[in-house]
């Protein structure tokens, strides 16, 4: 048996969060069974476990929705006992039992390889929200958003997918504006490669059609207001890679960016992102990723702390990435 967190429903529909002791036959169907030995708490688990919003779609579940670990069973083709393996998305976490819990059954064509070089704790550090930085660094590069084409903003930079997102777009020479609610984070986001950092309030107000030209692009992990006022300021032909919600899941913007200013608005999703994609990324993390930066970003809790990260996350307290270590 191992440990797990798991949320339940009772018949008013109200959610609740306990721990768990669980066997291998209370996990879900899948051909591949992995020992979990690291995970991490990103924004979506966080909206899970607080219940602030539908995540959850299956009762009872464990949350998590991504995990790093060594293969312990398969009937799959693809892995075999001993494999090191990364898993993120897929509805894992939402509507198949994921990552809080010792360990995790699941389809094998989810899985990656582990690249070489990296631990499962490694991998968690950067987790779902760094590597979605990486799909959103990919889209502006398919977009051409070279350095030379100027500065480029990520949104929510002290947040999880912010922080990788800079230290990503930094590596590769851009000159990278960071937004951000909390000044006191200003020498953190330069240690990561930041050169300029403004307060979100600049961008969290209604847009105007069209702003000054500020940026050639940028990664927006935060939506609503900041996304349009990111767009409207989003110099000719340039292109902001979109993947968040910390603001809001609406987009009171304009059209004038687009037409006006051939401005492309390029969407970016992690969960049912395509397998060679991910495979991908993962590679381009563990090449590019400073490991050095990757120390700054990361914190690590222990899995008895999981839940109470949750909350810290929803609420803003949570800076860069937390790595959850499982025991044993
Ligand atoms: P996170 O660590 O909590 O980062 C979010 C950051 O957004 C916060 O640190 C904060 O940055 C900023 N923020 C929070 N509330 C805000 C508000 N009301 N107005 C403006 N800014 C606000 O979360 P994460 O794990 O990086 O995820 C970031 C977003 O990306 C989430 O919405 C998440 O759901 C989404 N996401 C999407 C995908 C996908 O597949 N599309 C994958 C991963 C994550 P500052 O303190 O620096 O201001």
């Amino acid at each position: 048996t191992f440990q797990a967190v798991l949320i339940s429903r009772d018949e008013d529909k109200k959610q609740s969060v306990d721990w768990t002791e669980l066997s291998e036959d209370d996990l879900m169907e899948g051909d591949v069974t992995v020992a979990v030995e690291a995970t991490t708490v990103n924004y979506k688990d966080g909206l899970a476990i607080t219940g602030k919003a539908p995540v959850v779609r299956r009762f009872p579940l464990v949350p998590g929705i991504d995990f790093a670990g060594t293969v312990t069973k398969s009937t799959h083709d693809g892995w075999k006992e001993g494999d090191k393996v990364i898993l993120n998305g897929w509805g894992v976490g939402e509507t198949h039992c994921g990552a809080y819990a010792g360990r995790a059954r699941v389809n094998g064509d989810w899985l990656v390889p582990l690249p070489d070089g990296m631990t499962p704790k490694d991998a968690m550090a950067v987790g779902t929200a760094g590597y979605t930085a990486m799909l959103c660094v990919m889209a502006l590069e398919r977009h051409g958003i070279t350095p030379e084409r100027g500065p480029v903003v990520v949104t929510g930079a002290a947040g999880g997918v912010g922080s990788v997102a800079i230290a990503l777009l930094a590596g590769q020479g851009h000159h990278v504006i960071a937004s951000t609610g909390r000044a006191s984070e200003a020498d953190y986001l330069k240690e990561l490669g930041a050169s300029e950092i403004i307060d979100r309030e600049e961008l969290s107000g209604p847009a105007r059609p069209l702003g000054k030209e500020r940026w050639a692009g940028g990664v927006d992990a935060v939506g609503s207001h900041t996304l349009a006022n990111m767009l409207s300021m989003t110099s000719y032909g340039g292109a902001v890679a979109a993947c968040g919600l910390a603001q809001g899941m609406d987009l009171p913007a304009s059209v004038a960016p687009f037409i006006l200013r051939g401005v492309s608005l390029l969407g970016v999703d992690s969960v049912m992102a395509p397998k060679e994609l991910r495979i991908e990324a993962w590679q381009r993390i563990a090449k590019e990723l400073d490991h050095k930066k990757l120390g700054a970003i990361a914190s690590v809790v222990p899995f008895s702390e999981v839940i109470t990260a949750a909350t810290d996350i929803i609420e803003g307290r949570v800076r860069g990435r937390v790595v959850v270590e499982m025991p044993g």
